[in-house]
């Protein structure tokens, strides 16, 4: 018999806050119907101290939709996590909150985070506010250059969100002439469909097959900033409560891990499909266990 309170997913994805500084026209967060809110220190400090005891992992501070660095409090909650050596946190931010930031707030994040991802949406001012509908590009460029004075590079992932495809060699050449070194980087000029990019324009990725289950909340689970946990980080871009497993302010950790592992155990058995509607960014349970990148950096499927 399984003890599905002894399992979980490899990684946990907390959303601190639901606020965001920009408008990207492919992003669900204007269209979500939940009021915008930040979680608070009494929370996050429950789910830190009960993750460690769950032998911790990853902890993807990246938003569902959001900026982390909105977030009035999140020097205190970085703070909180590194007191977990068991805990390795990461997030993916734009940046642009991170060019007014003192060296010292800069120094705290390079000592907090283990990666961080920056999202460069467009690579100049024009194409940044048409795809985000704010000026902010220059603010991104000084956030990263101010953020490589601290923390070192190899950590640190750029992901392009594009208008158009861009070749590797273009992107490789624009990071080397704006940063003086090279950076891991990846690129998008497609993105997900969550119902809001209309379905004829050239930015929209096809919908996936639904030859199995999805095998993403194998890999993680998502807290959202009212404490409520999602089997997928979509339940609130689809509006689908079905994924939901319960709020943490009132259950163990553990409790709701073993309740969403049940969840997909029995959804496996009977062969069920989640309420995914036309979610394009599923992929197959056996890829997840065979997925190079999976072993080497989970938090990948969930934008770092
Ligand atoms: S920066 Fe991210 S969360 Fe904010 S609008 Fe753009 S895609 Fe959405
Ligand atoms: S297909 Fe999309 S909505 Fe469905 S479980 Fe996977 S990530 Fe969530």
């Amino acid at each position: 018999m399984i003890t599905f309170n002894k399992i979980r997913p490899l990684m946990l994805s907390v959303e601190t806050t639901n606020q965001c500084n920009s408008e990207c026209f492919f992003c669900p967060i204007k269209k979500q119907k939940r009021a915008i809110g930040s979680m608070s220190y009494e929370l996050f400090a429950k789910i830190c101290q009960e993750y460690d005891k769950e032998q911790g992992g990853y902890l993807s501070l990246t938003p569902s939709v959001g900026e982390f660095f909105l977030d009035n409090l999140w020097r205190e909650r970085i703070e909180i996590a590194k007191q977990y050596k068991s805990i390795n946190t990461t997030v993916t931010t734009n940046a642009h909150v991170i060019s007014s930031l003192s060296n010292t707030d800069i120094l705290r994040i390079s000592e907090s985070f283990n990666k961080i991802s920056i999202s460069f949406y467009g690579l100049n001012e024009d194409e940044h506010k048409y795809i985000t509908h704010k000026n902010f590009h220059s603010k991104a460029i000084l956030g990263l250059k101010k953020l490589l004075n601290f923390y070192p590079s190899k950590n640190i992932e750029i992901g392009f969100r594009l208008a158009d495809s861009i070749s590797k060699d273009v992107l490789k050449l624009w990071i080397i002439e704006k940063f003086g070194e090279e950076i891991n980087f990846h690129s998008n000029h497609l993105y997900n469909n969550w119902n809001y990019i209309p379905i004829e324009t050239k930015f929209h990725i096809s919908n996936q097959s639904k030859a199995s289950l999805c095998g993403l909340p194998l890999i993680s689970f998502r807290i959202y900033y009212d404490g409520k946990m999602s089997l997928c980080p979509c339940a609130y871009t689809f509006n689908s409560p079905s994924f939901l497993l319960g709020n943490v302010t009132d259950n163990q950790l553990s409790d709701l891990f073993g309740f969403g592992m049940q969840k997909i155990h029995n959804a496996l058995l009977k062969n069920e499909f989640y309420d995914c509607k036309n979610c394009s960014i599923r992929i197959e349970v056996d890829e997840v266990c065979n997925e190079f990148k999976l072993k080497d950096y989970p938090p990948y499927y969930f934008g770092g």
